[in-house]
């Protein structure tokens, strides 16, 4: 469809902007910190630094954020055993979890699954999905991780919140370039994901309402070994 078109026009064009972007504007930014930190040492202690830093250290994190676009076809693909790969996402997740009062679960429908994926940005979807996650449960929540064969060569996972949600007309524009509704959000997180799932051959789609969010994220698999019951 002309929507669709007009999405991957723009996706091209900001994996474009990125890669560009990344090299022009990380160099600046480094020589920027260095002076900062010299005037630091020489001048009386002023907030002023603080908040450059701060703000220096946003723009890094979005150009890190844009890195993954910058470079679509940069993909190492390895045999990678997935409850091993989301147990270090849990263990990287459980603290901001905890501290916002989220539980989190996981619950697997196999003994083990091998995925063939570049292990650190399947890491990436999962931390962006969980994060989104998270922020929608200002109060806290539950969120579980549910991991389920699909059909023979494929795996199935399913990430719930008890969040906010989303009404339909969020719902149309997420994974859009830029599009966030958060004061300091980046609305890069579920593009990049969009677009690491894509080179990896796999798929995924948004349920949601006042109850809660569910991503469901398709990926094929190269092995399974099923529950010894
Ligand atoms: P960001 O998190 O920086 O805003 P994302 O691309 O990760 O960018 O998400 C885009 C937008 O989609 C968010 O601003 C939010 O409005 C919405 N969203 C994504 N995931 C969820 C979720 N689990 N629950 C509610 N809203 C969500
Ligand atoms: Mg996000």
């Amino acid at each position: 469809t002309r929507e669709h078109l007009i999405d991957s026009e723009k996706l091209s064009v900001a994996s474009q902007l990125a890669a560009g972007i990344h090299h022009e504007v990380r160099n600046p930014l480094t020589t920027i910190k260095g002076f900062l930190r010299l005037m630091e040492a020489e001048l009386p202690y002023s907030d002023y630094f603080k908040i450059i830093e701060d703000e220096v250290q946003r723009i890094e994190f979005v150009l890190s954020e844009l890195l993954v676009l910058a470079k679509p076809h940069n993909v190492k693909l390895k045999h990678e055993n997935l409850r091993l790969l989301l147990d270090d996402v849990k263990a990287m997740f459980n603290a901001q979890a905890s501290s916002n009062n989220v539980q989190i679960e996981f619950i697997y429908d196999f003994d083990n699954v091998i995925l063939k994926c570049d292990k650190n940005q399947i890491k990436q979807v999962f931390i962006n999905f969980l994060k989104n996650a998270v922020e929608a449960m200002p109060d806290g929540g539950m969120v579980t991780v549910e991991c389920q064969p699909y059909t023979d060569k494929k795996v199935k996972m399913l990430i719930k919140d008890t969040g906010t949600g989303m009404p339909q007309k969020i719902l149309k524009k997420i994974g859009q370039p830029f599009f966030t509704t958060k004061e300091s959000g980046t609305g890069l997180g579920v593009m990049l994901s969009k677009q690491i799932i894509k080179n990896h051959n796999g798929s995924f789609n948004y349920w949601s309402d006042s109850n809660g969010t569910i991503v469901e994220i398709i990926l094929p698999i190269s092995l399974i070994s099923l529950k010894m019951e």
